[in-house]
């Protein structure tokens, strides 16, 4: 079987890489506990193998590329399906209606549905702490006729063959191109559909008023005239897209780009004791992250939460630098930083398409913000894990770009 991406976050299967000399023999689900009903407090169940990502700088211009089905974090996400993007309010954070950052892309295909031969799941988020506290304030009412959020996440889905991508894998060398254009993007943001044109320059595009106003401010001002000037004096008509390709956006605010690599969690169980940590990729000197975790730590107030913390934090010490951990299984639990403010699985909303239960898939780690570089403002994004369930069946529906849910554990539940 070909490899599409190479580096595919996939539940259980993890065999895909054609030129591994030394693949394991496929790991087969295993239902560890089918008689456990109580599925979300115990902490020491038998546990599904868990993938690890981890942030590194793209090694090509071309890492990033849609075509490519990358893993990505910060940056501009590379859309699957590059003309039916998410649009309308579900683009906003519900609470300061702002349009959201793009978080991360994770490439995670079903390899025994065809329909998501393809698959990529994205995460955005609001970059300001107060939406999130109000979002995580808003998580607690059950089932709310319209839920506030300003962390969503989105599930889209291709079969092998669509009109977006040549049915044969990409060669990885810097050649490979999509069948078509996608959607113009927005050209402060890069990030979503830029449906709304300057009307001054009939150039430049926007999501939204938002960020036409802060592009406007910022640069555009003394830009679109210049650019206004250009056209008049040329004949060309064509002038739909210099500058979108120019640069991938204009605002300085999006989070550093990165791509992800993954690596299984079983792999550093021996790799530790052994070499200690050289084996580490260190990027960030493990000191400074634990000095964050530690940090974190004296704001613990009760027992249940310190005892779930040394759990998080022994199992997180084993690659202190991982960002993700990705497990697709009905059994799969998030490692939860804190004993307060979890969701059960039996809390978690059904698929808003097909009705069906949801199940965990993956969780982002806070040393994500380490990466993203994080300040020290005291309004400064902050959060201890956020965990995505999405719809188990991964259906099918007319929608491209299907949203599934996201529960954040914050620090400060306090405020
Ligand atoms: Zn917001
Ligand atoms: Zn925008
Ligand atoms: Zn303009
Ligand atoms: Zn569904």
């Amino acid at each position: 079987m070909s490899s599409f991406n190479g580096d595919d976050f996939k539940g259980l299967r993890i065999t895909q890489l054609d030129d591994d000399d030394e693949e394991q023999a496929p790991v087969e689900p295993i239902n560890v506990d089918e008689f456990d009903d109580d599925d979300d407090d115990d902490e020491d169940d038998e546990e599904e193998p868990v993938i690890l990502g981890f942030v590194e700088s793209p090694k090509f211009p071309w890492s990033s590329l849609r075509q490519l089905f990358p893993n990505l974090a910060g940056g501009v996400p590379a859309w699957l399906d590059p003309v039916n993007l998410p649009s309308g309010k579900s683009i906003l954070c519900d609470l300061c209606e702002e349009p959201l950052q793009f978080v991360l892309q994770l490439y995670a295909p079903l390899t025994d549905k065809e329909s998501a031969f393809h698959r990529t799941l994205f995460l955005f988020m609001c970059p300001s702490m107060s939406c999130l506290l109000r979002d995580q304030h808003e998580q607690w009412k059950r089932a709310p006729e319209k839920p506030m959020r300003s962390v969503k996440v989105f599930r889209c889905q291709l079969p092998r063959v669509n009109p977006f991508y040549s049915s044969e894998a990409p060669k990885h060398d810097g050649t490979d191109q999509p069948l078509g254009p996608g959607a113009p993007l927005c050209t402060w943001c890069g990030t979503w559909k830029g449906d709304k044109v300057c009307g001054g320059c009939k150039t430049a595009r926007y999501c939204s008023p938002k960020h036409q106003a802060l592009h406007w401010h910022r640069a555009h001002k003394i830009e679109c005239q210049q650019l206004r000037t250009v056209l008049e004096t040329s004949d060309s008509v064509d002038n739909g897209v210099t500058l979108t390709q120019v640069q991938k956006a204009a605002s300085k605010s999006l989070w550093k780009e990165f791509v992800l690599i993954n690596e299984d969690e079983s792999e550093y169980d021996t790799e530790m004791s052994e070499t200690d940590e050289v084996a580490q990729p260190m990027v960030v000197s493990k000191r400074e992250v634990d000095d964050q975790m530690k940090s974190v730590m004296k704001d613990f107030e009760g027992d249940a939460d310190k005892n779930s913390w040394v759990n998080f934090q022994q199992r997180v010490d084993k690659a202190p630098e991982q960002v993700v951990r990705y497990c697709r299984s009905s059994e799969a639990k998030p490692l939860w930083p804190m004993a307060s403010g979890r969701v059960s699985k039996s809390e978690v909303p059904n698929c808003k398409s097909c009705g069906g239960p949801r199940c965990f898939e993956f969780q982002a780690m806070p040393q994500l913000l380490f990466f993203f570089g994080g300040s020290n403002e005291r309004e400064s994004l902050d959060w201890a894990t956020i965990v995505v369930y999405t719809c188990e069946n991964s259906c099918d529906s007319s929608l491209s770009y299907n949203e599934e849910f996201v529960w954040v554990q914050v620090y400060s539940q306090t405020t």
